[in-house]
């Protein structure tokens, strides 16, 4: 089993994350995936499962990028909390990440990563060396073709990891 692919936690949604559980961790920023992981890819809006989790984090004082492959449109219309964010993020090439670390000033040991795909957010944070946590994604279907494929490689990974 490549160890890129190995997420360090793995919850099966948002609900079973908070604030506290990123601070008591050490991580001062998140990066989130928006589909399929905060809300369903056609939600245009956060929902209220994903605004507390959102308000959670805020509580706890941490900082919250948004890191999504998806269009600006997709990004910005999702957005209304005027959070940080990046469109068309590249995962899992990790430059786009890692230049959002050095504006805020922080380390990787001090950011995590949470996503719904083993070949974007979980691959991409690993190999940035933050800390990864995989979500379950909230519904499979209706994603287009290059995440179907994306799906269909990921099933070894779901099944070596036992999820
Ligand atoms: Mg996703």
């Amino acid at each position: 089993m490549n160890k890129y692919f190995v997420p360090d936690v793995t919850v099966n949604s948002i609900e079973d994350l908070s604030g506290e559980f990123f601070r008591e961790r050490g991580i001062k920023a998140v990066f989130l995936d928006i589909d399929n992981t905060l809300v369903t890819p056609k939600t245009r809006k956060p929902d209220d499962r994903a605004r507390r989790f959102l308000n959670s984090l805020k509580e706890s004082e941490i900082s919250v990028c948004l890191v999504s492959n998806n269009k600006k449109e997709r990004v910005d219309e999702f957005n209304d909390g005027g959070y940080l964010s990046i469109h068309r993020a590249g995962k899992p090439f990790t430059y786009s990440y890692r230049r959002m670390l050095k504006s805020l000033g922080i380390s990787k040991k001090e950011a995590a990563a949470v996503g719904d795909q083993f070949y974007s957010d979980i691959y991409a944070g690993r190999r940035l060396g933050v800390l990864t946590v995989y979500v379950k994604p909230i519904e499979i279907g209706n994603e287009g073709p290059f995440v179907y494929l994306k799906r269909q490689l990921e099933k070894k990974i779901i099944a070596k990891l036992g999820l």
